[in-house]
């Protein structure tokens, strides 16, 4: 099983190994408010109710309990794992680890790094832990994959002492998704992951690109938390800092209310005044509207910037994979970053640029660096991981 939890919700999917066949998938929505939302799909149709689930060890005995009613397994000893996405794995974790005593003492321990994330991750590890005691939970981290990045790529040129005494560095995220897109990408192209040099963007509501070298990662965007790099649906990507001491005495607000704003009032949403979904942004931009234009463009200019930087910084990257939600779905975004980037020899092919959510090539025979569509899947990354630890 493959397990997402957050502060109000789980997401879980559940996988038979190792066929990596799809047996179902759900979410429990609301954890501790009133009318929490508890969704099963079940024959592939979506099952909902409404009803109250205090905490997540409830959510948990209830989709367990309901994995049973509706006969998608006959026993709990059928589940022979569990596979936790967690957010972060500070410096000491760069693999996916069973989650004993002493993994889970040193994440409460490093908890201030993310700590809206971090903690409902642990609490729904241990919720599954107490559910299922008897079987292997397995921590699978956004950051780890990143843990390869080189000293020069991960520091900032801040006093060194706030990175030894205070962990202050680049960490990346999305990491199961950039993993998953270079193992798929060196089995696509038959080759041995350590020969794959790429460039991924992932583009959802989150987003973050990935220099990928020898098929290890030198160097992602998002950095000590997710709001570094580019914009995204909520958040702002890099700005100067210096900006949030200026908004915080111009508005009369403390720095951590700049931050929010930062993470959840900018980006497409903050540009546009529309919204933060990119159907939304396209078909206002479709009509004309400016800003709905702008935040597209804003967000398409810095992802083309990185790309043509880590360009150079992989020694010449053989592929440029788009994944996530924009990515996999958006083509006038696509065209518009593949447009920006002509000069070091990128050509998107309009017919083939023309796909949704499939793996596809829709660069040119002649663009001098494939660029390809591949569909992210970081639950399946969960699982393998998961099984590999059993
Ligand atoms: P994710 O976070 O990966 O689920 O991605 C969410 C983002 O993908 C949202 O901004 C969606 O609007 C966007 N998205 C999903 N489907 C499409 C589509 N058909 N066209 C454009 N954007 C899409």
């Amino acid at each position: 099983m493959a397990v997402n939890a957050g502060s109000s919700s789980l997401k879980f999917q559940l996988l038979e190994m190792p066929s990596e066949k799809l047996i179902t998938s759900g979410i429990v929505e609301r954890i501790g408010m009133s009318k929490s939302v508890f969704m099963i799909k079940v024959d592939g149709e979506k099952n909902e109710e409404i009803l109250d689930i205090p905490n997540h060890g409830d959510a948990v005995n209830l989709l367990l309990n309901k994995l049973i009613e509706h006969n998608i397994i006959s026993s709990f000893d059928e589940i022979a794992g569990v596979g936790h996405r967690v957010v972060h794995g500070g410096d000491q974790i760069s693999k996916s680890v069973v989650l004993d005593d002493a993994k889970i003492k040193y994440l409460e321990e490093i908890i201030d790094l993310a700590p809206l994330h971090l903690g409902p991750n642990l609490t729904g590890i241990k919720a599954f832990k107490e559910v299922l005691p008897n079987v292997n939970h397995v921590g699978v981290f956004d950051t780890a994959f990143h843990q390869t990045m080189p000293e020069e790529s991960y520091l900032y040129a801040v006093p060194y002492d706030w990175y030894t005494k205070y962990k202050v560095r680049k960490y990346g995220f999305h990491g199961t998704s950039h993993k998953y897109i270079t193992q798929r990408y060196a089995e696509m192209m038959n080759k041995d992951v350590k020969d794959v040099n790429i460039i991924i963007a992932h583009i959802g509501n989150g987003a973050s690109i990935c220099a990928v070298k020898n098929g290890r990662s030198i160097d992602t965007s998002m950095g000590f938390t997710p709001l570094e790099g580019i914009p995204m649906g909520t958040r702002s990507g890099n700005i100067d800092p210096a900006v949030v001491e200026y908004m915080a005495n111009v508005k009369k607000k403390p720095v951590k209310e700049i931050l929010n704003i930062l993470n959840k009032q900018s980006g497409y949403l903050g540009v546009s005044d529309i919204s933060s979904d990119s159907r939304d942004l396209v078909s206002a931009a479709e009509k004309g509207n400016h800003q709905a234009a702008l935040a597209i463009a804003i967000q398409s200019k810095r992802i083309a910037d990185y790309i043509a930087s880590y360009h150079n910084y992989v020694g010449g990257a053989e592929a440029i994979i788009f994944t996530a939600g924009i990515g996999e779905n958006a083509k006038p975004t696509r065209a518009d970053i593949g447009g920006r980037l002509e000069t070091i020899g990128v050509k998107i092919d309009e017919e083939r640029n023309d796909t949704r959510g499939v793996e596809q090539l829709i660069s040119t025979d002649d663009s001098k660096i494939a660029v390809y569509v591949i569909p992210t899947n970081e639950e399946v990354m969960i699982a393998r991981d998961t099984l590999a630890l059993l």
